[in-house]
């Protein structure tokens, strides 16, 4: 299909070049660092599974900056065709010219290719990565009638979160089973409060509560809420803080609204927060 360049916008992606700036502050929860670094020299696809907002996408660039390799990050959803990945013809000004996508752009690099919540994407986008994930490591690219072999700093990761998982949206085993997989979860307190006092300023004997409250409310997760309180909302939440705002509208802002609509779930919620803090 020929595309105006407008309507590319249906791809939501960034690209990170190496040295446009300082490492990114990652604080590794376990082995994952070592675990890239293998799958990155032994040219193998990785898998992050997770909940949203628990350091996936910041673990992503903090590895692509440490080798050295620009970074595609490509969000997800469920628009999302093998087309906007791979490329597709553009009228420019009265001729058709080829576009590379973001996928093609990162084979042809040799950059680090992420597809953040790669489930919510449609049917077609699995047909494009398989032969990327074996040992053939090519991208054909039917429309133009290239096939491009991936070149040794070439990377695909993916994440999903299994949390959100239904049974039309679940990864196919035929697909999951081609890429290394690890698994992320919150930091544990001792490093949460450090990462959420880096990132927000906020002095960590402050944060401690906060990281306390978080962990009371994701005990709830199963029962009242379908998801916990992530890393990046209480992040949030220390910002405000550290901007000087209360720390009850803070918490209520960042750390309550944002689980739940529903009035006596929110209530009950409260009544963790003034107990636990
Ligand atoms: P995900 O991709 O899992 O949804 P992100 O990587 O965007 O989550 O994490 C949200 C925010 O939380 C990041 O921007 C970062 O500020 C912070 N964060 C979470 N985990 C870590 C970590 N281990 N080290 C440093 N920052 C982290």
């Amino acid at each position: 299909m020929i595309r105006s360049a407008a309507t590319l916008a249906a791809v939501t992606e960034t690209v990170d070049t190496p040295g446009s700036a300082s490492l990114p502050f990652y604080q590794p929860t376990g082995d994952e660092c070592a675990l890239f670094e293998h799958a990155y020299n032994h040219r193998l696809p990785l898998l992050l599974k997770g909940p949203t907002g628990c350091g996936k996408t910041r673990f992503v660039a903090h590895m692509a900056a440490k080798l050295g390799r620009p970074l595609y990050t490509v969000s997800c959803h469920d628009d999302l065709t093998a087309a906007d990945l791979t490329g597709r013809y553009l009228l420019k000004g009265g001729d058709t010219v080829w576009a590379d996508g973001p996928l093609t752009r990162a084979v042809r690099e040799g950059a680090i290719c992420y597809l953040d919540e790669v489930v919510e994407a449609r049917k077609d986008v699995t047909v494009v990565l398989h032969p990327l994930t074996d040992d053939r490591r090519i991208l054909p690219l039917d429309r133009t009638g290239e096939t491009l072999e991936a070149p040794p700093g070439f990377m695909l990761v993916v994440s999903y979160n299994p949390g959100y998982q239904n049974v039309l949206k679940a990864l196919k085993p035929s697909t999951r089973q081609r890429f290394l997989a690890v698994e992320f979860d919150f930091p544990a307190p001792e490093r949460e409060v450090p990462i959420v006092a880096t990132e927000s300023g906020l002095a960590e004997n402050r944060v401690v509560p906060l990281v306390r409250l978080a962990n009371a409310l994701r005990a709830l997760k199963g029962q009242d809420l379908e998801e916990g309180v992530s890393t990046r909302l209480l992040i949030y939440c220390a910002t405000l803080i550290r901007s000087g705002m209360k720390p009850e509208r803070a918490i209520r802002a960042a750390l309550i609204e944002p689980l739940t609509d529903d009035p006596d779930i929110r209530a009950g919620l409260l009544r963790v927060a003034e107990v636990t803090l």
